[in-house]
Parts: C-alpha cells; sequence; structure tokens
C-alpha cells in the first residue's frame, strides 16, 4: 500500500496533559495540526490524580464551560479544599487552599482518575484544526533544513507527515526528547512513585483534604491518601531515585508497610480493599533551568521534566507548558522562524520566567525535607498557630509570600519566634 503523505503545521506528539493543552491552544488560534498517541483512549496512566489550581487555571482559559463541566460532575470528579501535611513525628496540619474557604466557593482543584481524566481532556480536542491518531506507531523522526518529518503506522496505513514543527508530548520516555535533544536524554532529579487503588479507607472529617505523609522512610519524598469519587482512595509513595538507591529502599514492601503499620494510617485501612494492582512509573522532576527546545522541536511536560520537585505534581504543568508551546508555535509562524534560538526565547525563556520561581522554591524545599527535625518543627509551631496556617495556605496563591520558603530568615523565624 502507497505511504499516504500529509502536510501540516505542528506535529504533536502524545495526548496526555501535555499534547491535549498544546491541541487546545493551537485550535484556539486556527492553527492545524495533528496529534499522534500510541495508546487507545481511554487508558490508564500511573497518578497521584491530583489536580491543583494551575490545571484549572488553564483549562479555563482554553474553555471556562470545561471547568464548569468538571463541577458539576461530582459522581468523578471530586472537589478538592485543601491538603494535610503530617510530619515524620506524626504531627499533621491541614492548609485550605485559601485561607477563608467553604464548600460555596468553587473549588482550587480535584481529583479524577486518569482513565477518565485523560480521556475527557482527549474528547476536548476535537476540533476542525485537530487531527488525531490514536493506536499509532512512530517508526521514524527526521529533521531537515525545512522542518520535520515522521513515519508512522496507524491501523494497516503508513503516513508521512511533514510540519515546521514537532513537540514532543510524550511523558517520561520521550522518543521526541531522545531523537532529537543531542546529549540530554532523562532528568537530572528523578523520583520513582507508586499508585494504588483503595476502597473502603475512613477519613479523619468530612473536608476530606488530600493527604501528604512524610514519615521517616519516605524521607524527602511521602507516603500520600487522595480521596477520589465513589468511596474510592489513591493512595501511593513517591521518593528520589537517589534516595532509592542509596537507601537499597524496597516501595512496595515499605508502601504495604506503612499501610499494614503505621499508627496514624492503619487503623483508616482495616476494613479497606485494594483494587487493582499496584503499579509504579518515574517522575522527572524540574530542574532551575534545562533545555526545552531546539531547531523545529520542543519538550512539554514530562518530556520536557516539569514536574514540581517538591509536590509531585506535573498534569498542571503539563498543560500549562503545551498551552505556552502552542503560543511560541504561533510566534514562530509570524516570524517564519522555527530556529533554535528563535524557540529558546519564544518558548525556554518564557517557560522558566513563569514557573522558575516554583521551581527554584521546591527544589530548595525538596532539599530542606531531607532534614526530619526541621520538618517536624515547623509543623509543630503550624499547629499551634492558626496564623502560621494561615501563611501557608496564603502561600498556594501567593508567589511572593512562597518566595519566603526559600529564605533561611524564614524558619529561624519560626522556629525561635521571631
Ligand atoms: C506515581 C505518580 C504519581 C503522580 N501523582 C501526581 C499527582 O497526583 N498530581 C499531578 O499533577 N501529577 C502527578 N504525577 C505526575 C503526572 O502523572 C505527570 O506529570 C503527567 O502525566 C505528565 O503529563 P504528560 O502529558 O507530559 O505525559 P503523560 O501523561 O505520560 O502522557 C504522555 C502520552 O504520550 C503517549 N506516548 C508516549 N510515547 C509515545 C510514542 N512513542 N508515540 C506516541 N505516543 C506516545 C502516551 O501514550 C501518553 O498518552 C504523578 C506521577 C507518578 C508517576
Amino acid at each position: 500500500m502507497p505511504v499516504q503523505k500529509i502536510a501540516t503545521s505542528a506535529i504533536i506528539i502524545g495526548a496526555g496533559p501535555a499534547g491535549a493543552g498544546t491541541s487546545f491552544f493551537l485550535s484556539k488560534s486556527g492553527i492545524p495540526h495533528i496529534v499522534i498517541d500510541k495508546d487507545k483512549f481511554p487508558r490508564d496512566k500511573v497518578c497521584g490524580d491530583a489536580c491543583s489550581g494551575k490545571t484549572v487555571l488553564v483549562l479555563n482559559r482554553a474553555n471556562p464551560a470545561w471547568m464548569e463541566e468538571i463541577n458539576s460532575r461530582r459522581d468523578i470528579f471530586l472537589p478538592s479544599w485543601g491538603i494535610t501535611f503530617n510530619a515524620p513525628n506524626g504531627k499533621g496540619i491541614n492548609i485550605p487552599f485559601t485561607p477563608q474557604w467553604s464548600k460555596e466557593m468553587k473549588p482550587a482543584g480535584f481529583t479524577v482518575t486518569r482513565f477518565v481524566f485523560d480521556d475527557f481532556l482527549f474528547r476536548k480536542m476535537e476540533s476542525p484544526y485537530a487531527r488525531i491518531f490514536e493506536e499509532a506507531k512512530i517508526d521514524n523522526i527526521k529533521t531537515s533544513d525545512t522542518g520535520v518529518s515522521i513515519q508512522v503506522t496507524c491501523g494497516s496505513v503508513e503516513y508521512e507527515i511533514t510540519a515546521p514543527m514537532i513537540v514532543g508530548a510524550d511523558g517520561d520516555k520521550s522518543l521526541v526528547r531522545k531523537t532529537l535533544l543531542n546529549n540530554n536524554t532523562s532528568a537530572k532529579t528523578y523520583a520513582v512513585g507508586l499508585r494504588a487503588y483503595y476502597e473502603g479507607i475512613t477519613w479523619p472529617n468530612e473536608d476530606q483534604f488530600i493527604e501528604l505523609h512524610f514519615l521517616e522512610e519516605t524521607l524527602p519524598g511521602y507516603f500520600w491518601i487522595f480521596p477520589l469519587p465513589n468511596g474510592m482512595a489513591n493512595i501511593g509513595v513517591g521518593i528520589p531515585s537517589d534516595v532509592v538507591r542509596s537507601k537499597k529502599i524496597n516501595l512496595r514492601e515499605q508502601m504495604l508497610a506503612a499501610i499494614k503499620n503505621n499508627p496514624a494510617i492503619a487503623p483508616r485501612f482495616a476494613n479497606a480493599t485494594l483494587k487493582g494492582k499496584i503499579q509504579g512509573w518515574g517522575l522527572p522532576m524540574a530542574g532551575e533551568k534545562e533545555v526545552l527546545s531546539g531547531n523545529n522541536f520542543m519538550l512539554t511536560g514530562d518530556a520536557a521534566a516539569l514536574i514540581d520537585p517538591f509536590s509531585g505534581e506535573g498534569i498542571g504543568n503539563a498543560l500549562y507548558s503545551g498551552m505556552l508551546a502552542a503560543e511560541a508555535i504561533q510566534k514562530c509562524r509570524e516570524q517564519n522562524d522555527y530556529s533554535a534560538a528563535t524557540l529558546k526565547r519564544e518558548y525556554d525563556d518564557v517557560l522558566y520566567k513563569r514557573l522558575g520561581n516554583e521551581f527554584r522554591i521546591s527544589n530548595t524545599l525538596q532539599r530542606l525535607s531531607r532534614r526530619k527535625w526541621l520538618f517536624n518543627a515547623v509543623i509543630n509551631k503550624a499547629h499551634k498557630s492558626p496564623a502560621l496556617r494561615d501563611t501557608i495556605s496564603s502561600m498556594f496563591a501567593d508567589m511572593d509570600l512562597r518566595s519566603q520558603l526559600r529564605k533561611p530568615s524564614f524558619y529561624f523565624r519560626i522556629l525561635f519566634n521571631k
């Protein structure tokens, strides 16, 4: 059968949050593009299933009706109002995402299984400007002076697709990254995580905040309990790979031991049932300034290693980087220039200007959280001080305030009541 040739303005590899985010904003600008995924949707993705304010922000920018839909479908999307931090000494603090909150307000975030959420995003890509290939195999990616050419097999048909630009939105094991980003095949900081679904765990109160348990044995990573609709919960553990290697940690054993023996956790699982398998996957964490693009290509989401190094959140950053990638493509089209220098200016520099401070703060927090005593001391103080809890709560929305977390003086004042 002859190879079918298609020319388009942009090729996106991967239809997860990063690819969908890119597609939404290309369609908004009327830019024709092709999205290719190796899987058929709906499909699972190992994740904690917690979506933060950045996910809400990008979806609202793409189409405010989508957030209305999410907020009205409590059967599959559970609103999220805050977070509980539990220190290694077992003490916990509840921090709402906004200091004065009520369930009448629009929630700052939500939880939803990735099986449901990624399919929701996938269906929203439908547009006259987007052509989508599922269950497609990429046989080859080549760049030339005029752009990119890829060979794809989908069903029994072979395609040769050409475009001036390719977006790598193909996740942690990105083929685009491996093929086009010379000498740079993986994130500098890396974590590994396990995820399990449980039914029937109990909750300390009806607020059902998402819970991070910084157990002594998981530091600087954490064990999480995230509520989902219909009495389900997403349970997992994520730890930096260097710590897993150096301490020879068996993640699965550690997670099951916490569920069985930890005095703050085990009683809540007394009548709970594991649903399905415990599964693992990698988390490529954001550095402070990495290369994210080159001649005729950009990397987004996990392919660009944009997961928050402290919280482990990557869905919001994947969508956000997709939005910025689409804006950069529009600028490149206006200038008819897809060179590495232009992409660095229009994409890498813009992304680090917007997210760089967040990454710096989270990298600092990740380093500090290796110190158990400091963690215990801060949570102890916050436990006693409503004012400190309000400050931490305000940090979710206020970046200037959050910058305080990088300063030793912040911890000095907390520890010594200055
Ligand atoms: C254990 C764990 C827990 C996590 N918990 C959270 C959390 O609670 N909240 C949060 O915000 N983030 C969390 N993350 C991070 C989050 O899952 C990722 O950051 C997010 O999925 C990144 O989105 P993406 O679109 O870049 O990549 P992905 O979601 O991985 O999507 C990539 C897509 O590309 C496709 N693809 C891959 N290779 C190819 C190929 N060769 N050809 C065609 N298609 C291809 C895949 O099929 C997939 O659909 C967690 C991660 C892990 C591992």
